[in-house]
């Protein structure tokens, strides 16, 4: 096995602080001379039971996690694929690499990508898998949650089928840590780019034979749906994150889905009701309520800059940045599909269904992890927005945090000429999988969707 030292100005986690009710301020000084932070799992880890029990009381904001904190200089060395140690100051011996400039940041983790790349996820052969899982480290991304739109239930259980036979031959890059079920458990109301006339209710039935390959990790779901509330708790009860997304439910109804285990709510602001103070439906009881942590598609197309702040400020620690890829995402400006409907990306902006209605994002999570630090959120909030909260919720404490014991998934990240946030190198489990300088970064690759409006 081998051991890998790296100097770096480096983003680690912070040991839970149960008393904490808030994130610390970011980019804080940091008091002591090393890093102490908790062995992934450990009992007293609030994320080590994936923070979905249903009977658990409210966690605090951040699941009981500090805000992870920069070290300047910092290290970190690596054996066997996973974190050993880490420490602030100079390395304890001659480093293998040393990172100039930018920050060495968990690799992130993105729990909504429904294609890259030119490949739409649901559909795509073992080849578009290959491209997929291979080129996502140039985004930083180091595990994510290949994600299915709607589809007839016996079409999407077929997708997971063929999903569950290719995921072993899958080469060296990105994690698959299952796989988002974003339908067809939705509301017509709130639709999006959803084809309508695929939207159902969960029955015991559909849910049994979507659950049948164990792949599903998580799914987003209209609560206010006939057997809405039995699915949340059935899904729950089965290990599986459930996302309160398209749809039109009151505030209460999402409590009531709080209640039966949902725990997260798919891009905050997008496809559901809002934030009226007279009829608050899903976005303020997502805000509101501690046991809720909200995507948000940063790309300042799909919410607005000063949206996206007020999410910040009202659920610190909570929010999980997502990209909403579709296979647009990476590609030149053209015509793809997005669960078998065709997709126009134009040259700005995210891409679009043929009536106009925004079909997933053409957004890379570095470049989110940037807009968010652009808004103003600390770099490490903004990271952690990316990396510790989502592995957290999906049950893989494991995951997301420069910390003894987790996984050697990391990136560095650096502005690039333009000043716009980039993955320079990627490792995971230790191993480089993207190295920006010496496989370059030429005309293929992910557009940027930093805006300046
Ligand atoms: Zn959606």
């Amino acid at each position: 096995m081998t051991s890998l030292l790296i100097a770096a100005r480096a983003l680690v986690a912070a040991p839970p602080a149960a008393s904490l009710r808030g994130p610390a301020p970011s980019d804080a000084p940091v008091p002591t001379p090393s890093a102490p932070a908790a062995a992934p799992g450990e009992p007293g880890t609030p994320a080590a039971a994936g923070g979905i029990s249903p009977d658990a009381p409210a966690d605090p904001p951040g699941d009981g996690h500090q805000a992870s904190r920069v070290l300047s200089p910092g290290w970190l060395r690596v054996d066997g694929g996973v974190i050993a140690e880490v420490g602030e100051g100079p390395p304890p011996g001659p480093p293998d690499i040393r990172l100039q400039a930018g920050t060495l940041a968990p690799g992130l983790v993105d729990l909504q990508v429904n294609g890259f790349f030119g490949y739409d996820m649901v559909d795509a052969d073992e080849s578009g898998w290959q491209t997929v899982v291979t080129r996502l480290p140039e985004t930083g991304v180091t595990a994510f949650l290949p994600t299915f739109i709607t589809a007839p239930v016996r079409v999407q259980a077929a997708a997971l089928r063929r999903t569950e036979g290719l995921l072993p031959r899958l080469p060296a890059g990105a994690r698959v840590l299952g796989v988002h079920l974003e339908g067809p458990f939705l509301s017509e109301k709130r639709r999006g780019a959803h084809n309508p006339a695929w939207l159902t209710d969960p029955t015991p039935d559909a849910l049994a034979l979507l659950l049948e390959t164990g792949l599903v990790k998580l799914v987003t779901l209209a609560p206010e749906r006939e057997g809405g509330l039995d699915a949340v708790r059935t899904l729950t009860e089965s290990g599986v994150l459930v996302s309160v997304g398209h749809s039109d439910a009151t505030a209460e109804q999402v409590a009531q889905a709080a209640d039966a285990g949902a725990r997260k709510v798919t891009h905050l602001f997008n496809a559901q009701s809002g934030i009226h103070h007279r009829a608050p439906g899903v976005a303020a009881q997502a805000l509101a309520d501690p046991r809720l942590h909200p995507g948000l598609i940063l790309d300042l197309h799909h919410v607005a800059p000063v949206a996206a702040r007020l999410a910040f400020n009202a659920a610190p620690g909570r929010i999980v940045l997502v990209t909403d890829a579709a296979s647009a995402a990476g590609m030149p400006p053209g015509r793809y599909e997005l669960g078998g409907e065709p997709i126009d990306l134009p040259a700005d902006g995210p891409p679009l269904r043929a009536d106009g209605a925004i079909a997933g994002s053409a957004l890379r999570l570095d470049a989110a992890v940037g807009n968010a630090i652009a808004l103003g959120v600390g770099t490490a909030a903004a990271v952690d927005a990316a990396t510790r909260v989502p592995a957290d919720l999906i049950g893989r404490p494991d995951l997301g945090r420069l910390a003894p014991g987790a996984a050697a998934d990391l990136t560095w990240l650096a502005p690039d000429g333009s000043g716009a946030l980039r993955a320079r190198r990627t490792w995971v489990a230790g191993a480089e999988v993207w190295n920006a300088e010496t496989r370059g970064s030429g005309g293929s690759s992910p557009r940027d969707e930093r805006t300046t409006r």
